[in-house]
């Protein structure tokens, strides 16, 4: 058994634990070092029993001179002991655990540690942790670790497990950072952080443990991300995109568009040709609030693709964005005769002799060709001839073949697994690929997470953009803010309603609160006017009748869940009303009030609580106040912790175990260190092994 094994092979006991284990993120016998305690209970001060007060959290240190089992009421029983010192006697009492006459016998050296309490005039240890002395303690007599915990595993248990591996595999854990990084960021060694974070001399030394540990958690993230660019860079047979052959092309493109690009797209658009039109395929990532302009930077990049002679994919991760996507793309690029085609719904590719269904499908130039092919077999290719395929993940099935896929667009990357990008790419050789979130990650951290990719990012918002008025509605308001509401309405606005956040992907519980709530407001609140319900069960006609009527203005208010929102662009739409706002992230408001405020109205965002609590309401109010999306993103750090910077658990965004996204001058200052070392990596056989056996996990699908 070494630091690597996996708890499964380490032996009946850990086997046994191993799905308890799984939970807390324990996987080797290695992890149990990364599972750090969240707090320390202060048991250092070993008194004599003469010394001890009523009200002291004290450990003391002597001889069982007498125990026994005490039945009081019903199956209840009550241990009692004395133990002695040199300079007196206690007593110790403990509720129903008669086991511990089996383990504290008479005349053996304990010690304990708990709260000394007066009873009856007499003090009393009262239900201490407990431990027999037999080297150096762990659960007493000192700083003791408490760590997160879940059924059936303790913190004593880890205790016992981690102070075991630290004595038994001391030989094994050894420096693999650079002795000249540790000089000079001033970290203490791997051993001791190890020792001193579970079992600390001082709190000091926990901070300086914790501090080491993250700044390895960081370093390793950027390095893992350095030797990714490293093997993409080696991918060198992109194909390079002529740009000055298509200058008139290109030219005439701008001028039909309806507006003037911000200069944040304008660079996004130089640092895209620039790719584009190296040998080396691009991998860049595309950060920009909702409404910065993402689309339209990414059909420029698609339509020079097409004039080279290539194809291109657009992957969004919901159908309603596909959709929409596909209506944007075609009505920028059809007329420059680029054949623009949408998928979606990957059951419908399913298409055998006698079914004529073209559902799923439609294009400008596909649905005739398809009517005409009678060959019963589905060839995409020869049915739907298209230079830009839009879609669903249902662009990643087989029975579509591209002919030169040269550009690869995948929107809300994030939200795609490692496994579904490379699918995509694999349609073509090398292709360039340009991924795009809005996920306001703050720009330290976004290198950090994606330090293999080149960014870009959208941080101006087109002109003219009012920012959107924000308010955390009073409870005792809801009725005026309905009436509000409706006399808006009466000026021709139209309205989100977003029910509350109940889980991740979209449940039928989701579903049922949607349609609830959609029912109570036709009713009881806005029964003269039209409601649309919007949410991810629906079939994909009914979401896109459900959506073209909210577009054309037949649906004054539309209800929708939060799922099913992201992306959604229509500009008529100045009002959005969201449900149990204390249940999102700042930033995931920050999305969804932008589904406003797209047109050149005033736009509002109206938040609902429930919560009483005084942090939440606070946390709510800074969305008055604040309107740039990677701005509460941090600040969502700051009042959440970095366990929250996506709200949500989303593919692809690593987690952090010890260090924090908040702290971005370690994040700095890791990433200085990582780019100094990476050229020599190799005169480091440990930081690269070390290295190895992180990223072998990172790659494992998720
Ligand atoms: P996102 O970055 O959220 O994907 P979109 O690409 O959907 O944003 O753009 C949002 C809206 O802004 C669209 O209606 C688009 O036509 C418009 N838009 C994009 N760029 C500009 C610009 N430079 N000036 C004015 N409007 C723009
Ligand atoms: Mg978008």
């Amino acid at each position: 058994m070494d630091l690597q094994t996996p708890i499964k092979d380490a032996g009946r006991l850990y086997k046994m634990y191993s799905r308890r284990l799984e939970k807390l993120g324990i996987k080797t016998v290695e992890d149990f070092l990364y599972h750090t305690p969240f707090r320390y209970e202060d048991y250092s001060l070993v008194s004599k029993i003469k010394d001890v007060q009523p009200g002291e959290i004290v450990t003391i240190q002597g001889t069982i001179a007498e125990i026994k089992n005490q039945y009081t009421h019903r199956f209840r029983t009550l241990q009692r002991a004395k133990v002695e010192d040199q300079t007196g006697t206690i007593d110790i009492t403990w509720f129903n655990q008669p086991f511990l006459l089996k383990t504290l016998r008479i005349g053996e050296k304990v010690s304990l540690s708990g709260k000394i309490e007066l009873f009856a005039k007499k003090l009393v240890l009262q239900s201490p942790e407990y431990e027999i002395i037999n080297g150096e303690t762990i659960h007493t007599g000192r700083l003791v670790p408490v760590y997160p915990e879940t059924r059936g595993v303790s913190s004593k248990w880890l205790r016992r497990q981690v102070a075991t591996i630290l004595q038994e595999q001391k030989e094994s854990i050894s420096e693999y950072i650079p002795y000249s990084i540790i000089k000079s960021v001033d970290l203490i060694e791997l051993l001791d952080a190890f020792e001193q974070i579970h079992f600390p001399k001082s709190l000091d030394l926990t901070k300086k443990s914790r501090q080491r540990l993250s700044f390895d958690e960081l370093f390793l993230i950027h390095l893992a991300a350095l030797t990714r660019r490293k093997i993409w860079e080696k991918n060198l047979k992109g194909y390079p995109f002529s740009i000055s052959k298509f200058k008139k092309n290109i030219q005439a493109f701008w001028q039909k568009l309806p507006f003037e690009l911000t200069q944040a797209q304008k660079r996004a658009v130089r640092e895209i040709f620039a790719d584009l039109a190296s040998k080396k395929p691009m991998n860049r990532l595309l950060e920009g609030d909702v409404g910065s302009g993402k689309t339209v930077v990414s059909a420029i990049a698609m339509f020079l693709a097409h004039l080279n002679g290539f194809q291109s994919v657009l992957m969004a991760p919901t159908e309603i964005l596909a959709q929409q996507h596909y209506h944007t793309i075609s009505k920028l690029l059809t007329p420059f005769g680029v054949r623009v085609v949408l998928v979606t719904g990957s059951k419908k590719f399913k298409i055998g002799k006698g079914t004529t269904s073209t559902t799923g499908i439609t294009g400008t130039t596909g649905i005739k060709k398809f009517a005409r092919d009678t060959r019963g077999t589905f060839d995409t290719r020869d049915a739907f001839p298209f230079d830009i395929l839009i879609g669903t993940h249902a662009v990643l099935s087989e029975k579509i073949e591209f002919e030169g896929l040269g550009l690869v667009v995948i929107d809300e990357q994030q939200r795609f697994g490692v496994e579904q990008r490379a699918i995509i790419r694999s349609k073509g050789k090398n292709p360039h690929l340009l991924t795009m979130t809005a996920t306001p990650i703050p720009r330290t951290v976004a290198l950090t997470l994606y330090g293999d990719l080149d960014l870009s990012f959208l941080d101006e918002m087109p002109k003219g953009r009012k920012l959107v008025k924000t308010w955390l509605v009073p409870l005792e308001k809801r009725e005026a803010a309905y009436e509000w509401i409706k006399k808006q309405i009466a000026k021709g606005d139209q309205v989100f309603i977003i029910c509350p956040f109940i889980e991740e992907s979209e449940s039928m519980q989701t579903v049922k609160a949607a349609t609830v709530e959609f029912s109570r407001l036709k009713k009881a609140v806005f029964s003269n006017l039209t409601l649309g319900l919007l949410h991810g069960k629906l079939k994909s006609k009914e979401k896109d009748k459900v959506l073209q009527e909210f577009r054309n203005g037949e649906i004054d208010i539309l209800v929708a869940t939060p799922v099913v929102e992201v992306g959604i662009d229509i500009p008529n739409a100045t009002i959005i009303l969201i449900e149990a706002a204390e249940r999102f992230g700042l930033a995931q408001l920050h999305q969804l009030r932008g589904r406003v405020g797209r047109g050149d109205k005033q736009s509002y965002c109206l938040l609902f609580t429930e919560s009483k609590s005084e942090h939440t309401r606070k946390r709510l109010k800074a969305m008055e106040a604040m309107h740039v999306g990677a701005q509460l993103a941090e600040l969502d750090l700051k009042l959440r912790g970095a366990g929250e910077l996506y709200g949500t658990k989303q593919h692809g965004v690593q987690e952090l175990k010890i260090a924090s996204f908040s702290d971005f001058a370690l994040i700095e200052k890791t990433r200085r260190e990582a780019e100094k070392i990476f050229p020599n990596l190799s005169q480091h056989p440990l930081l690269e092994k070390k290295l190895k056996s992180m990223t072998v996990q990172d790659v494992s699908p998720d």
